[in-house]
């Protein structure tokens, strides 16, 4: 199975669901992470800096492929053609089974927007007639979207434990010095304040709860889940 994660900036997808993604890269998926913006209008960091930062928590988390679209931080527009053909391209390319996506639902503008270009561009790869320029990628139909949290909480309809994996995750995170590290260099914002990391944590383990874990992640659906067994619950509970 492929997996392609869509993050706005080159740390969304390590906060967010890190974690389930360490899980898919050690059950033998192919994880892929695609970064819309490189980022470049953070308060820390440079790109160059944030690149070299995104490869690291990519190695961390098991992720078989990272890249950026490189599309302008700041200035995401989720009714931009171009932006909407870079987004198309890369599902096409990547070709994936599921994809995770942020959430629309989000104060961060370029999160709103990104979110929802995605989302376009997640229903414009499945048309065979749309093209993306000269490329001659087929169209692309993923079975399954989520959505995972962003600043806020999603509602959670897909709870994955991530207990195993909570270490790799927090080191992934830390792989962004730039934006959670405390050098002298670096400027004050909410990621680098003291408390920041814990609050990951805990929310990890307020969802892990839900299910009775130690930790996990929540992930909304973009349509109705289909359920063959309905005997799949008796191992992992359900309704509650
Ligand atoms: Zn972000």
């Amino acid at each position: 199975m492929v997996v392609l994660i869509f993050g706005i900036h080159p740390d969304d997808i390590e906060l967010g669901c890190g974690g389930t993604a360490a899980r898919c890269a050690a059950q033998g998926h192919r994880v892929v992470f695609v970064d819309v913006t490189r980022g470049e209008s953070s308060t820390n960091g440079t790109p160059d800096q944030r690149a070299r930062e995104a490869q690291h928590a990519a190695v961390e988390l098991g992720c078989a492929h990272r890249e950026s679209l490189g599309l302008p931080d700041g200035d995401i527009r989720s009714e931009d053609p171009a932006q909407e053909r870079a987004v198309v391209s890369a599902i096409r390319r990547v070709r994936p089974d599921v994809v995770l996506v942020p959430s629309a639902d989000d104060p961060h503008p370029d999160h709103s927007a990104g979110a929802v270009l995605i989302e376009r561009a997640l229903y414009r790869a499945g048309i065979a007639g749309y093209l993306t320029g000269p490329e001659t990628h087929r169209a692309c139909r993923p079975a399954a979207v989520f959505v995972y949290s962003g600043r806020r909480e999603v509602t959670p309809r897909i709870v994955i434990d991530i207990s195993e994996y909570a270490t790799a995750k927090m080191r992934a995170i830390v792989a962004h010095r730039s934006q959670f590290g405390t050098d002298a260099a670096s400027r004050p914002t909410p990621l680098n304040a003291a408390g920041f990391m814990e609050s990951v944590e805990a929310r990890d383990v307020v969802c892990g709860r839900r299910i009775g874990v130690r930790r996990a992640e929540a992930f909304d659906t973009s349509g109705p889940v289909a359920v063959d067994d309905l005997s799949m619950f008796l191992a992992k509970g359900g309704g509650g």
